[in-house]
């Protein structure tokens, strides 16, 4: 059994994982970079070393740094979290090389799985059904232009190494089509070092679902429900829950078989993502997340399986406790990605120094977060500040809970998205679960109601900012005055 975990990250997610090992018994050591030496993180570790400066590139993401702290603290695992070096192939080995345990899928599965074009022609052999598109990477606009004829406009061309969105662009006729090319590749050479580009046909507003999905060394694979995350900005999540409002129970046995056939045709083991695109009752194999992912406590919320905890067991080489038939789905929950971003300013990030900080609670409500007040964001990293999960017993539950819960939170000094969560918590088409990855370009009124509600908040925001200066901090008039709020607002 592992003994000692360095957690190879930062933020929330860090904190996430050292809470896991010391519920398991484990001791934790956690590795910050220069910028985040008064992070809560940093603190909560049972040991912690800094490992260089703010940039990511001179610390979370040098290998030699993370592997040599681990190596001096006598860690016998590293654990990466999402981000940084979670999904990188060359880091896994390099830690199977020093005997330590990479707490997540083996190397061979990694470079696999991080070559989407690769991965798509796997699945393929799988039976996995994917979106038409490119066999392979296009060897040039007049492979491009046939194949984009072949399936028909809109296109979408990705890069092959890529993630987080980063370079995608759709092509809605083939006199687009060279230019964006050309830009795509540019941008994967310089974002992943790999100009390699694949087509695929673009869906209209489809909605994103993926299955949870866990593999023991004895090659065991259950898939622990679905995740819906079409609410997005640039591609990128904004709100997650499970389970979602567009599946039944037979297309959710059929996509969550597809995804356990998925894992384990690669042979896949620990905690992975297996993501769709879902279109007019058809569904398309996107990528494979090998990591936890940011949203995974819905699905804890809802099985009540701790997925950090299974992927520290399963790395120990421990089976599986749970077979598919025993794994139920209980009620609703739903997160919020509470960034430092001005969601009336195309989400710019807005990162600087928190001032007021209350975190709301009760009946339903975790919050994941690795902030406190007088805490400042650094600019360096990813700019979320907290994930904020309601559950229910059904939808309507967890959206209440996340509405009031949304109106207690009370976070002052830097711009947040709180607005536009609490908008989207409103918005009817939300309510009735109405989702598609569009629904933001889509739902055209939503920016005038987030500066309707930001208007409504602007005495007491001023009142906040007052009291704080003044230094008289009345954090429980505050939080009183934000979530009485919401009743006046109905
Ligand atoms: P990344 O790994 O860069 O995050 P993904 O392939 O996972 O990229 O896609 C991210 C998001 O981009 C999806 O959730 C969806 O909103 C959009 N997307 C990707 N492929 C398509 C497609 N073929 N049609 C429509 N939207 C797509």
């Amino acid at each position: 059994m592992i003994k000692k975990i360095l957690i190879a990250n930062r933020g929330e997610i860090a904190l996430r994982i050292m809470r896991a090992c010391r519920e398991l018994g484990m001791t934790s050591v956690g590795v910050y970079s220069e910028a985040d030496k008064d992070a809560l993180f940093a603190r909560y570790a049972d040991e912690a070393c800094c490992i260089g400066p703010a940039p990511a590139s001179m610390s979370y993401l040098d290998m030699e740094k993370v592997i040599g702290a681990a190596i001096k603290s006598g860690a016998d695992a590293i654990h990466p979290g999402y981000g940084f070096l979670a999904e990188n192939a060359k880091f896994a080995l390099a830690c199977e090389k020093q005997e330590i345990t990479f707490i997540g899928p083996s190397s061979r599965v990694l470079e696999l799985m991080g070559d989407k074009v690769a991965a798509r022609r796997e699945m393929v052999k799988a039976g996995v059904p994917v979106a038409p598109g490119s066999d392979g990477c296009v060897s040039g606009f007049d492979d491009a232009r046939r194949i984009a004829a072949r399936i028909g406009y809109p296109v979408i061309l990705k890069p092959s190494g890529g993630g987080g969105g980063i370079g995608m662009t759709v092509v809605f006729a083939e006199d687009e089509l060279q230019k964006a090319l050309e830009s795509t590749q540019a941008i994967a050479g310089n974002t992943f070092g790999l100009a390699d580009v694949y087509v695929e046909k673009y869906l209209e507003n489809p909605r994103h679902v993926e299955f949870q999905i866990l593999g023991d060394a004895k090659g065991n694979i259950v898939h622990l429900g679905e995740r819906e995350c079409s609410i997005q900005r640039r591609h990128q999540k904004l709100i997650e829950e499970s389970p979602s409002t567009a599946l039944n129970d037979k297309l959710r046995k059929e996509m969550g078989q597809v995804a356990v056939n998925a894992a384990k045709w690669v042979g896949y083991q620990g905690a992975g993502t297996v993501e769709f695109l879902l279109s007019e009752g058809k569904f398309y194999f996107l990528e494979v997340n090998a990591r936890v992912q940011v949203e995974h406590p819905v699905t804890e919320m809802v099985t009540g399986i701790d997925i950090v905890k299974e992927q520290i067991k399963i790395a120990s080489g421990l089976p599986l406790k749970v077979t598919q038939k025993q794994i139920r789905i209980n009620g609703c929950a739903i997160e919020c990605r509470i960034n430092a971003e001005d969601p009336l300013d195309d989400f710019v990030p807005t990162p600087g120094k928190i001032r007021n900080y209350h975190c709301p609670g009760g009946a339903g409500i975790r919050v994941e977060s690795g902030v406190y007040a007088n805490y400042t964001i650094p600019p360096y990293y990813d700019p979320m500040i907290s994930k904020l999960i309601a559950w229910g017993a059904d939808r309507g539950e967890a959206i209440a809970r996340m509405r009031r819960a949304l109106y207690e939170y009370v976070i002052t000094g830097v711009k947040t998205n709180l607005a536009f969560h609490k908008t989207v918590m409103e918005n009817p088409r939300f309510v009735k679960g109405q989702l598609g990855t569009h629904f933001i370009d889509r739902e055209t009124t939503l920016n005038e109601d987030m500066r309707a509600l930001m208007e409504r908040e602007k005495p007491l925001a001023e009142k906040l900012n007052r009291t704080e200066e003044k230094k008289k901090v009345a954090a429980i008039a505050a939080v009183g005055a934000v979530a009485q709020m919401y009743c006046r607002g109905r």
